[in-house]
């Protein structure tokens, strides 16, 4: 099953995803995620990338869609794998199509999680991500069993850089005039399915798996 997630900044994509990955065996590939750990590691491409995240901005396509390529060659995506945060503009979406239609494999649903830009800032500003497994979680309405402590990996949570008042507002600028515009493009190719993502977690879980 070859899987995207879709939807603004905080709109619970990689929540969803942790079910995803459970229930159909196959990888979460985020390219947030993936960008974390290039500046985690002090490389080139991380210290790049890091000036456009810290400032709520999109990192460049040309370096996502080398990003993506590298990621989908991969031997685990071979059964399948969940899109979350990429693509992001047109041109991302237009290079997936093609590396997809190289690779011979199909996008089977595009899930979208549809979260008003108001109840955006305050999902944003209590995330607490795992240091060790990126798993996210919300101080009010996804607590941890433990406080700081991942539920998943035992990791230590902590508040992302970029989850900030101030940057939310430039994310959610760059989501509603550079990506919100793929809806069409997905609609167009009969994988898109809008869910409601205001309702709790599991009620979004239930609906996303009914969609599938
Ligand atoms: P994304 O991956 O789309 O950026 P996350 O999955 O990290 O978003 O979710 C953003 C924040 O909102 C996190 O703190 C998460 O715990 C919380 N959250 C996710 N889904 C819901 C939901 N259905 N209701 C309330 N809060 C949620
Ligand atoms: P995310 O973890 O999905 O919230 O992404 C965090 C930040 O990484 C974004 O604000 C962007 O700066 C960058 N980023 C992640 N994915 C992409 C993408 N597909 N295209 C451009 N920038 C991205």
């Amino acid at each position: 099953m070859n899987l995207m997630l879709f939807g603004a900044p905080g709109a619970g994509k990689g929540t969803q995803a942790k079910f995803l990955i459970e229930k159909y065996g196959i990888p979460q590939i985020s390219t947030g995620d993936i960008l974390r750990a290039a500046i985690a590691d002090n490389t080139d491409m991380g210290m790049e990338a890091k000036k456009f995240m810290d400032e709520g901005k999109l990192v460049p396509d040309s370096t996502i869609i080398g990003i993506i390529k590298d990621r989908l060659a991969e031997d685990d995506c071979k059964k399948g794998f969940i899109l979350d945060g990429f693509p992001r503009t047109l041109a991302q979406a237009q290079a997936l199509d093609k590396l997809m239609a190289d690779m011979e494999i199909l996008l089977d649903k595009v899930i979208s999680l549809d979260v008003p830009d108001e109840l955006i800032v305050g999902r944003i500003t209590g995330r607490r991500v795992c240091s060790k497994c990126g798993a996210s979680f919300h101080v009010e309405f996804n607590p941890s069993k433990e406080e700081n402590v991942c539920d998943y990996c035992g990791g230590e949570l902590i508040i992302r850089k970029d989850d900030n008042a101030e940057t939310v507002k430039s994310r959610l600028e760059a989501y509603h005039a550079q990506t919100a515009p793929l809806i069409d493009f997905y609609t167009d190719m009969g994988v898109f399915v809008e869910l409601d993502g205001t309702k709790d977690v599991s009620e979004v879980t239930k609906d996303m798996i009914a969609a599938l």
